[in-house]
């Protein structure tokens, strides 16, 4: 039997990053997969939805060039095989990089099988019938859509993320049970190219993970591009045809070509045999302590198996702290107290540390300093992008403590409010900063400048 210092299970974002980086730093290290090299992010995640989304914007700045002043244009007709081929395109593009003989080469065993990765003892895992021996193991196996099973649905072949980059056929109509990123991302998508989508929503508004002014907005802009929003939705019954709900108090049906859900996300924990060795785990996903690791302290866990903020940058993150932690006596901390994340929606949305109410609940209102921005300046202006806002939220001693905003690449800029809080940049120093004009990101310095002034 093969033993190695670190085998990887799973070879997403965090695997990937986890079998390289062991690798490189020296260890003899094993990558284990069950699917497809690349994980969610390349095959069914960030990558063919950031593709689809670019396509959707693309072709909604075609369609509405007429208005402004170019010479008339023919609305466009959507291809949607044609889109979709595109977007596989993109998917083999950046899979081109991440097949298994590029990792083989590079030195690290990586080993990809349906049977996937089963824990035999706290020092062994079988693949199949094969066998491998540890010292070390990360576990990196993500997590799947979760399917509501509703009164009537078993006969309803619902979208989700993994199965809806095979459809050939452009719904006409399109349901999102679910009001969070991947409905809103994938709905405005199909909803610039024309397909008539309605997003469901248990919750009083749709996005609840996001700030609530710039959840506002956004629901707005959603609106205007065609998009019913119901909220406070009780679904009560489904077959393939039609979908029966009540909304505060009132009963409706609606029907549409398709459904899909979007509704949680569940850890794959479940075929890994953690119980035969006794690693803990709950409905969450895998328990690990600050420094990602298990009860059993050489078996780390890290990406959408145990973290709340499921991001390939989480997960890409976390798994080079777990390589530091197998390597070192001096454990590093997962610390996601300054984590960004977009929604790719157009435009975008950005986030980093806390919301205005998080502040507001950790520090008293009375301690903190809200200060916005509206999109509308220079840059905004020449490329007909103004709308939206950038709030910072400031510490009794001026320092940033949270961002959130919403406006043309926000998901870029939001970033410089990441390095001003991450190595706690004094707000006259980032005034103080000379930015290139005119840019998206001029956003940021206008923040810095104005709210100075108001001190003054
Ligand atoms: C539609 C959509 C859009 C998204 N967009 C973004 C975005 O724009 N930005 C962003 O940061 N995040 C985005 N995400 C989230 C992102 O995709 C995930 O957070 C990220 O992929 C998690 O990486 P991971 O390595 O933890 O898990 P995964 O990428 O899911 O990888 C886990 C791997 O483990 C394998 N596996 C499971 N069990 C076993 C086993 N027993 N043995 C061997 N292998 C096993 C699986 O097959 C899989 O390949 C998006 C997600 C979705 C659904």
């Amino acid at each position: 039997m093969k033993k190695y210092d670190l085998i990887v299970i799973g070879a997403g974002s965090a695997g990937l990053v986890a079998a390289t980086t062991a690798h490189r730093a020296g260890l003899k290290t094993a990558l284990i997969e069950k699917r497809k090299i690349g994980g969610e992010c390349t095959h069914s995640g960030c990558v063919p939805s950031k593709a689809i989304l670019n396509l959707a914007k693309s072709y909604s700045a075609v369609n509405h060039i007429n208005e402004i002043g170019f010479a008339t244009v023919k609305k466009s007709k959507v291809k949607f095989e044609k889109v979709m081929e595109h977007v596989h395109s993109i998917i083999d593009g950046i899979y081109e990089h991440e097949t298994p003989d590029i990792f083989q080469k590079m030195g690290i065993d990586t080993i990809v099988d349906t049977a996937g990765a089963v824990f035999i003892d706290a020092n062994t895992i079988k693949i199949g019938r094969k066998k491998l021996a540890f010292k070390n193991c990360i576990i990196c196996t993500g997590s799947s859509p979760r399917i509501i099973p509703f009164k009537g649905s078993e006969d309803t072949t619902f979208l989700t993320n993994d199965n809806f980059w095979e459809i050939k056929k452009q719904p006409k109509s399109i349901v999102f049970i679910g009001g969070g990123v991947i409905s809103v991302e994938l709905g405005s998508a199909l909803a610039q190219m024309g397909t008539k989508v309605t997003i469901l929503e248990v919750a009083p508004r749709i996005l609840g993970a996001v700030d609530e002014e710039v959840a506002t907005y956004m629901t707005k802009v959603l609106e205007d591009q065609g998009i019913k929003i119901i909220t406070n939705v009780n679904i009560l019954s489904f077959n393939k045809e039609k979908v029966s709900l009540e909304v505060e108090g009132k009963k409706k049906t609606i029907k549409a070509d398709a459904y899909f859900q979007a509704v949680g996300r569940v850890p794959n924990v479940s075929s890994l045999g953690l119980e035969e060795v006794g690693i803990k785990y709950d409905r969450k996903g895998l328990t690990t302590n600050r420094y990602l690791q298990t009860n059993l302290k050489h078996i780390y866990a890290c990406g959408d198996c145990t973290t709340p903020f499921k991001f390939t940058h989480t997960a890409s993150h976390q798994a080079n702290i777990c390589v530091h932690n197998v390597l070192n006596k001096k454990k590093k901390i997962n610390d996601l107290t300054v984590l960004p994340w977009a929604v790719f929606t157009n435009p975008e949305i950005g986030h980093v540390g806390l919301t205005e109410q998080e502040a507001k609940d950790k520090f008293g209102a009375e301690n903190i300093a809200v200060f916005k921005v509206n999109a509308s300046i220079d840059r905004y202006i020449t490329d007909q992008k103004t709308g939206g806002f950038l709030k910072v939220i400031f510490n009794k001693k001026d320092r940033v403590i949270g961002a959130d905003a919403v406006g043309t690449h926000a998901g870029e800029w939001i970033q410089l409010l990441t390095i001003a809080i991450k190595n706690k940049i004094p707000a006259a120093k980032m005034a103080d900063t000379i930015f290139p004009y005119p840019t998206y990101g001029e956003i940021v310095k206008k923040a810095f400048t104005r709210y100075l002034r108001t001190k003054k």
